[in-house]
Formats: C-alpha cells, structure tokens, sequence
C-alpha cells in the first residue's frame, strides 16, 4: 500500500490542485497506519489533516504509566516533543505536529489510548501555483510521515528511562498539589528553583545569572512523596500574603511563577517545584473591556449615577470597575486564591488612604477598597491572596504573612511589618482554619473601617452568594451557520462576528489553549437555553472533558486539530469578555 500511496502521489504531479483529494484514506507502513482525514481543496486552505496510529503491542509501549488518564497526558507529552524535536532536527517544514512549551498540558497532538498511540498531523500539499507538486508529496506523505511515527513510537525512547522519567515527574507535581490542598497551603516554591525567564518574550529560564530560589527558615516546608522525592522549599499558606521589597528586587517574578505553577512544568524549565492550587488566577485593572451583569457591589456602590452594581454592566469599564469585575468573576467559577500585582492594579481600587478617607466622606466615595475587603474574602469565601505591594505599607494589617525580597532572596518580616502598624497575628481573624469559617461565618470579622461598611458586614451582607448569571441562548448563538468561534494566536477569539480580546488574560499560556477556549465556546453555545447558569454551563464542559479528553470539545473526533485544554476560568474569562453577552432577566 506504500508503492500504493507513492504512485498515486507521482501520478498525480502536475495536475490540477483538486485531484488531491483522491489520496484520502488510510495507508499501512509496518506497523505504522498512516490515514489521510481530510484534503486541503487548494494551497492556500488550512492545511490537510492526517493522522499515525500504531497499537499499543507494536510500540511495545509500557502499560504501568500509561494507564492512569494523569499519566497518559505526560506520556502524550513526552511523544510529542520527541516528535517536535525530530521534525526541527531534520527540518520537515511541511509536516506540523505543533509546538510544545514549557508546560505540559492535555492536547489534541498526541494522544493514548486503550488500543494504541496516535499522532495528529498537520500538513501542508505542495504546489506550484495550482498544479500538484506529486513527487514532493510523496515524499512528504511515504517518507516523511513514517519516518515521524518511526521516531516517535518505535524508537527504543518507549522502554528507556526518559519516558518513565517524565511520567514520574508529572506524577509528583499531582502528588505535590493534592498535599498543598491537604494541608492548608495554596502554593509551594522548591529551593532551589529558577524563577525569571531569559526574557520577555521567553519562556525559557534565565542563563547562569539567575539567583536560585531560597526558602526563608520561618516558611520552609518539606514535603516527601510517595515515589520517595523529598522537597524542601517555602510553601505559602492559604490566607493573605503580601510580597514587598524594592523596585527590582523580583517581586513581580515571584508572582508570575505562581501564576504559571497551576500547570506542571517540564524537567529543565526551573519551575518544576513551583506548584499552585489550580484554581489561582491572575486579577488585574483592565480598563475599556466589557462586564455584563457582575455584581461588584462589595467593592463598588452609590455610583453617582444611580447605577444598581448588584448587575453592573459596562462596555468601557474603569480601571477599578474592571479589576473589581475580574475579581468577582474568578470567585463566581470557583477561584480559591488570587494573585494581584501592584504593577497592574488601579490604585483606587487596591487602597485609599486616610488623609483620603478624612476628606472624602465614605458616602462620597463608591469603592471600598480591596485592602478592607481582603479579609472578609478569606473568611467568608474561603478566597486567599497573594499580592505584590512594594509601594505601600496599608496591607500590613490585614496580612497573614509579610514576604520581603532583597536581591531576589525572600525573607519573613511578617512581625516587624505587624509591629509597625500596631497590629498582631491574634488580631487577624480567619487565620486558622479557614474552611470552617468559609460559608456565611459573619461572628467574627476585622473591624471595617467606615461605618456603612460597618452595617453592611455585621449583617453579613458582603459577600453573600451572588445571583446565579444565566446568558440568554440566542447572545450565545453568532447567526452563521458554520463554526462561530476561532482563535486568532494566543491572545484573541474570534466569535461569530465578534473579537473577544484576552490579551489582559495571563494565565493563558498557550495558543492552543486559546483554540481550546473558542472550541469551548462552540460548544457551550449549545448548552445554554436560557435556563443554565454560566457556572452550570462550566461545569459541563469540565465533566465532559474529564470524561472525553480534549477531542470531546471538538466536533471532529478522528482529527480534531490542534487543541489544548484551558481551564475554566479561561474560558469563562472569553464569556465574560465577549460583548455580545446578555443575560436573562
Ligand atoms: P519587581 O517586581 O520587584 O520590581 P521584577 O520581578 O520585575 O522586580 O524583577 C526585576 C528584574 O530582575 C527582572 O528583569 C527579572 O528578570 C530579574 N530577576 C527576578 N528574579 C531574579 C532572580 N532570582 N535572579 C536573577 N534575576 C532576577
Ligand atoms: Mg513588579
């Protein structure tokens, strides 16, 4: 069947584009089976699509790691920078597998399953103008193709120790995070680890001159898992954490890094013991995008319009407004800790001093500002924070704990910084066992400092749940009838007619992510009837995706392309920035 494909593809050289789709089909080299999905109709279309399949007893694959859904997802991981190493070594620019990064992420590229692994391909039919470059084709398709399966399903690299290294790796980064959670830590930084990355617009670590992560004495944690690893590092308790130091000193990093760390990380990356509860999101100022129906009551009230903030919408939102939306939304889709950086917060929002408080009359002014609802947010919801202010002192008193960097080195001044503003752990409620105090627990919260807010708490009306928000079916419903949503790089979903802009949202890492997002979108638009909360909608998506895989997002289940898992405070971060949204009444 080889000379097969080969012939067809010589036979085929000179002739119109079009006849290409005579090669659709499937194609056996050894024990490899190559099948051609889908025919692109002319040079200039989205490339064709073709799959490599081999069974699991022709691999020789070991069945110990990958079995567990966990473990296939490293496995798959593994197998596709084998596969993206092997085409850049040899330079097959026609064939795309995709491009790995630093994290490992459950995609569509490579996947395990009962019967055997699969590779899906991209790739791109040679031309000149109009006419079939047939010889080039077969190379590509009978040589290269195989030669890619051959690299990466039949090399010896299946039984050596790289693959069970990487399973395992993965497997411990899991282990790391559940015992975060089991032991009331939301976030974990391994000595020894390499935070800052080579350069803006690198992912990759920092040369020599970085300084490795050290642990203060006071929050060194080691943690053993069962595989036997010990890890010593600082692990972050759930509550407040404030980070400050000087300008430059890499507090900034240090926040990044624990965005980064709800995904595992690959051996060599320097963050493979930086580990995240996985709900963490990353909540900034952004102003001019759109809130539709939040309830940012708790942060902003009494607009001098008259404006009800219980539903607040805005197509142009302020740099408050809209940090305190990106605030409330991550709550709303389960956010069990945020990360803030004074870098790109609105200061109107974050604080208010007193001389501020003394001449504006509370009632004068519609924020409360984050620092006087820090606490209320840990008590009442069980939501901790880790925040960067290097230029104020106003989170002093409300924090569990005060990290301060010199030179990239962290030390605890928890106490100092409490002596300055006369306070004591004692006074700080919540900070022991958070999860009892979690829901509606208003006996005993810090004292407000205005007495609206003062009334507002004793009654515990801050932070109560808010009203379910359920998007009418029809916004959701773009009216072409081809597919409605497509990313556009990392940073941006095209939706029917509509650009939704997620540049602003940092916890996106990869591009296929952002196709995992607009796929979620397609297929949520199916779920909502008028009836279904965003957060029942969500909900959905998860379930199926734990059940199906990232295939099930798509509508193509032999190639559905390339697609990565986002999480969902993702992808209801595309839903609630996309400006057609309306919800029911
Ligand atoms: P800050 O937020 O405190 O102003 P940043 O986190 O932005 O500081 O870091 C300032 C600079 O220092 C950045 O260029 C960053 O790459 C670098 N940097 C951060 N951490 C380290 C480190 N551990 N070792 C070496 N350089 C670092
Ligand atoms: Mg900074």
């Amino acid at each position: 069947q080889r000379s097969n494909l080969a012939s067809t593809l010589h036979s085929l050289d000179g002739r119109s584009y079009g006849n290409y789709k005579q090669i659709r089909g499937s194609y056996e080299f050894g024990p490899v089976t190559v099948f051609i999905d889908r025919v692109q109709v002319d040079p200039f279309a989205s490339p064709s699509k073709v799959r490599i399949r081999i069974n699991r007893a022709e691999a020789g694959f070991p069945t110990d790691i990958t079995t567990e859904r966990t473990d296939r997802i490293a496995a798959s991981d593994f197998l596709f920078r084998v596969g993206d190493s092997f085409l850049h070594r040899n330079d097959r620019r026609s064939v795309i597998l995709g491009r790995p990064g630093q994290e490992v992420l459950e995609r569509t590229n490579v996947v395990i399953d009962d019967e055997g692994l699969e590779a899906r391909l991209l790739v791109n039919l040679p031309a000149r103008g109009r006419r079939i470059l047939g010889h080039q084709a077969a190379d590509i398709l009978t040589r290269d193709v195989p030669e890619l399966a051959q690299a990466m399903f039949v090399h010896s690299n299946l039984s050596g120790d790289d693959l069970r290294e990487h399973v395992q790796l993965h497997r411990d980064q899991l282990e790391l995070r559940n015992r975060l959670g089991e032991e009331g830590l939301l976030a974990f930084i391994g000595n020894g680890a390499i935070l800052p990355r080579r350069a803006g617009d690198s992912d990759l670590p920092m040369d020599s001159s970085a300084v490795a992560f050290s642990s203060p004495a006071s929050l060194q944690h080691t943690i053993t898992l069962s595989s036997g690893r010990s890890l010593t590092g600082m692990a972050i308790p759930r509550g407040v954490t404030v980070i400050v130091g000087g300008g430059y000193h890499g507090k900034s990093t240090i926040l990044r890094a624990l965005e980064r760390g709800v995904y595992p990380h690959i051996a060599g990356d320097g963050r493979e013991w930086v580990i995240t509860e996985p709900s963490a999101t990353s909540i900034r100022a952004e102003d001019g995008r759109a809130v539709t129906g939040d309830d940012i009551s708790p942060f902003i009230n009494n607009l001098p319009s008259g404006t009800d903030t219980r539903a607040f919408t805005s197509t142009n939102a302020s740099g408050s407004t809209s940090q305190a939306a990106n605030l409330v939304e991550a709550v709303e889709v389960g956010a069990r800790s945020l990360l803030i950086d004074e870098d790109t917060s609105a200061t109107n929002f974050m604080i208010r001093d007193d001389r501020m408080r003394a001449l504006i009359p509370a009632d004068r002014e519609p924020i409360t500002p984050f620092v006087d609802r820090i606490r209320p947010l840990f008590t009442r919801r069980g939501v901790s924070t880790v925040l960067v202010a290097g230029g104020s002192s106003a989170f002093f008193e409300v924090a569990d704990h005060v990290i301060a960097l010199d030179a990239y080195v962290p030390q605890e001044v928890t106490e100092t910084a409490h002596e300055l503003v006369g306070v004591s752990a004692a006074d700080l409620t919540g900070s022991v066992e958070p999860d009892s105090a979690e829901v509606g627990d208003d006996s005993d919260v810090s004292a407000p400092r205005n007495p609206a807010e003062a009334a507002a708490e004793t009654a515990g009306e801050v932070f109560t749940t808010p009203q379910p928000r359920i998007p009418t079916a029809k916004a959701l419903r773009p009216s072409s009838k081809t597919k409605s949503a497509k990313a556009k790089g990392l940073g941006q979903v095209q939706f029917g007619k509509a650009f939704i802009d997620l540049s602003a949202v940092s916890q996106i890492v990869d591009p296929q992510q952002t196709t995992g997002i607009a796929e979620a979108l397609e297929y949520m638009s199916e779920i909502f009837d008028d009836r279904v909360s965003l957060t029942e909608a969500l909900a959905e998506v998860e379930d199926m995706l734990d059940a199906q895989g990232v295939d099930g997002l798509t509508g193509n289940r032999d190639h559905p392309g390339h697609v990565a898992r986002p999480r969902p405070q993702e992808i209801a971060a595309a839903l609630n920035r996309f400006r057609g949204l309306h919800l029911v009444d």
